[in-house]
């Protein structure tokens, strides 16, 4: 077997089934794949395991076969990846980059809000638990310097850790592992060259580079699309009712798909089929063409 120059993945979270939005994500980065001759990696982030279904993973899954994805090599799981998200942490701890965190969710409430809207962490425990406390969650501790990526659709992306959103999650209160590192330790795992996702992602993506820098993992290329907007305004999700994929008509969300895209995929294959589409697809995909915008509302 040669050695794989590209290899994507398409990373859903069983929380519902996939709408309109998750099919962009899964689209561009499929497009992006197979036009590098690449693979085509699933995985499903069930990390966050109060809030995935396994019939939404079921679900996910068949709704892929009816859009025409053929999905390589095995799917890997989240909740099956539990001691590989230890040896990380473990790692970081070593390191001296890790440390218990006592504080409530209500006492760090107050604090100043970063950059993806939670509160910037004020670091009372970082130089060790006040007297009396317990560690309730464990944080990675950041450095004092940015973090900057170019990222092929969207450019270059500068980010200072410390100021835009402070130590950061790894083990929640809850005892589970945070999405930042089982995504880092997923994409070293699985071999990722390149990850394409949804600009919504963009804002995490200094803290997954300097946890690969601090694990001495490899750091993806990194390309993030447009989210797309419902008719308020809003990020198409489970959270605002985004209406679930119709397994039994794929083309009309594909095609819409491409052209959210930028793509511009000819009307009359809007009534044609499935494999038409793709071949089509395979054929014209660019991800120059991708609008450089971090969200955009939906339009036929
Ligand atoms: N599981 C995330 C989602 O469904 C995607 C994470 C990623 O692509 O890194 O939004």
């Amino acid at each position: 077997m040669g050695e794989v120059r590209y290899r994507g993945r398409f990373a859903p979270s069983p929380t519902g089934p996939l709408h309109f939005g998750s099919l962009v994500a899964a689209v561009g980065s499929y497009l992006e794949a197979r036009t590098q001759q690449g693979e085509w990696l699933v995985r499903i982030e069930d990390v966050d395991a109060p809030r995935c279904r396994i019939e939404h993973e079921s679900a996910i899954l068949r709704t892929l076969v009816c859009y025409g994805f053929r999905i390589d090599g095995e799917i890997m799981r989240q909740r099956d990846r539990t001691l590989a998200y230890q040896s990380a942490l473990n790692l970081l701890h070593e390191y001296q980059r890790v440390f218990g965190c006592a504080c409530t969710r209500k006492e760090i409430g107050d604090a100043l809000l970063g950059s993806d809207g939670a509160p910037i962490y004020p670091g009372t425990c970082r130089e060790g638990l006040p007297a009396g406390k317990e560690a309730r969650a464990w944080r990675f501790k950041v450095d004092d310097e940015t973090v900057t990526f170019t990222d092929a659709v969207q450019g270059e992306i500068t980010q200072h850790l410390a100021h835009a959103v402070g130590d950061f999650v790894l083990l929640r209160a809850d005892g589970l592992f945070a999405y930042q590192l089982a995504v880092v330790q997923d994409d070293a795992d699985q071999a990722i060259t390149h990850v394409v996702r949804g600009a919504d992602l963009l804002d995490s993506t200094p803290r997954q580079i300097a946890l690969q820098q601090c694990l001495g993992v490899p750091t993806p290329h990194y390309a993030h699309l447009p989210v797309v907007l419902n008719a308020a305004g809003e990020k198409l999700s489970k959270q605002t009712l985004a209406e679930p994929l119709n397994d039994d008509d794929p083309v009309p969300a594909l095609w819409r798909a491409l052209n959210f895209l930028g793509q511009q995929p000819p009307l009359a294959l809007r009534s044609g089929t499935r494999d038409a589409l793709w071949q089509w697809a395979f054929e014209h995909w660019s991800l120059a063409r991708v609008p450089q915008h971090i969200s955009s509302p939906l339009s036929d």
